[in-house]
């Protein structure tokens, strides 16, 4: 989906011409960047901390649909999710390393776009991008990246430090990611069968959920501000319920949730009321929040209470007790990491 309207063949450019295409739009910012794009290899200065390191891999037809992502924001996504999985390790972000896949039907602009959203991500979190790799594909875009973050290694959050007690955290909302990809999936739907025009209006929220997530450094942030350190933590990409087992797993614990805690907004809500869909299992086994699910101490909770952009959900309990969901009228339930692929409507 391309909003340009000129069109320039790849082969016009050849991979180094698009790749000095690129490199020119570059401003680096980050102290640790010694070298970017334009030698073999980048190179980092870990500046004394350790770097923590995370990839993520994006296919055409599998993690998105150019049918209804414009590329702008398949690009800033792309870069998000994988600041997330640093931010969820208590690390700060600073650099970024972008493979591609792209198919000779794709013109010069529509590599253009995809890099101003990546490049826009790229300066809203203030992390360089210092390399990649360019290859032809031929079974629709690929987008690789790996995101290179530092932190003191005695602020690194691992999933496995939680312990008997304490509390489960989750911040901002859920659910709301997986509800515009619904409406985003009815649409296209209506529009293949009808040529109708998409009706988007009204779902501002969970389309932004959807198509311009952002990742929590601003609650990395509070979380130093309130003199708070989570004892675990994971970021949400695949549904609370998948998480906190998680977190759970690795801790060697078990987790138990309350239903009536779950933060849920109230498009989100309607949305999933609309659609015959049960709210709690969209909180719950909706993907792609990109939330920080963490837990803390029972001593930790008054400087956290009463904050709007984090809610306890629950608590860790023994290994023996399991993964337990308890619902509106406290009855308790096994907890079930379904994750948002296996998800099922109510009435099909
Ligand atoms: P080599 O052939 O040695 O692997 P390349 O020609 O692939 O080198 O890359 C040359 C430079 O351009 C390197 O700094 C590389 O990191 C960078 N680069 C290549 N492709 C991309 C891309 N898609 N985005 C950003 N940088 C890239
Ligand atoms: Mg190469």
């Amino acid at each position: 989906m391309s909003e340009n309207t000129s069109r320039t063949e790849l082969s016009a450019l050849g991979e180094f011409g698009l790749i000095e295409r690129l490199a020119s739009r570059i401003q680096l910012q980050q102290p640790s960047t010694v070298k970017g794009i334009g030698d073999d290899a980048a190179v980092i200065d870990p500046q004394g901390l350790h770097q923590v390191v995370t990839t993520d891999m994006l296919l055409e037809g599998v993690h998105f649909d150019l049918g209804y992502v414009p590329l702008k924001h398949l690009g800033y996504k792309a870069i998000v999710v994988n600041l997330s999985d640093v931010y969820a390790m208590n690390a700060t972000p600073r650099q970024v390393i972008v493979a591609l896949g792209l198919s000779n039907r794709f013109p010069v602009e529509a590599v253009d776009e995809l890099y101003e959203g990546m490049l826009l991500a790229c300066r809203n979190y203030g992390v360089d991008l210092v390399g990649g790799d360019t290859c032809s594909s031929r079974s629709g875009l690929v987008i690789g990246v790996t995101a290179i973050g530092a932190a003191k290694s005695e602020d690194i959050v691992y999933r496995s430090g939680a312990k008997d007690n304490e509390l489960l955290v989750v911040s901002g909302d859920l659910g709301g990611a997986y509800m515009g990809l619904q409406v985003l999936e009815r649409e296209k739907a209506v529009f293949t069968e009808t040529g109708a025009q998409p009706d988007l209006a009204g779902h501002d929220y969970i389309l932004e959920r959807q198509l311009k997530p952002e990742a929590r450094r601003d609650i990395i942030e509070l979380l130093r501000q309130l003199d708070v350190r989570p004892t675990a933590m994971i970021d949400i990409s695949d549904g609370l319920a998948s998480e906190a087992i998680h977190i759970a797993r690795s801790s060697g614990l078990g987790v138990r949730l309350y239903d009536d805690k779950l933060p849920i907004d109230p498009t989100t809500y309607q949305t999933a009321r609309d659609f015959n869909l049960d709210p709690t299992t969209c909180a719950l086994n909706g993907g792609e929040d990109y939330e920080l699910l963490f837990t803390i101490t029972q001593a930790d909770y008054a400087k956290i209470k009463g904050n709007p952009s984090l809610t306890v959900v629950g608590h860790m309990i023994d290994a023996n007790s399991g993964y337990r969901l308890v619902d509106k009228q406290g009855g308790e339930h096994e907890l079930m990491a379904q994750g948002w692929d296996a998800f099922l409507r109510k009435d099909g």
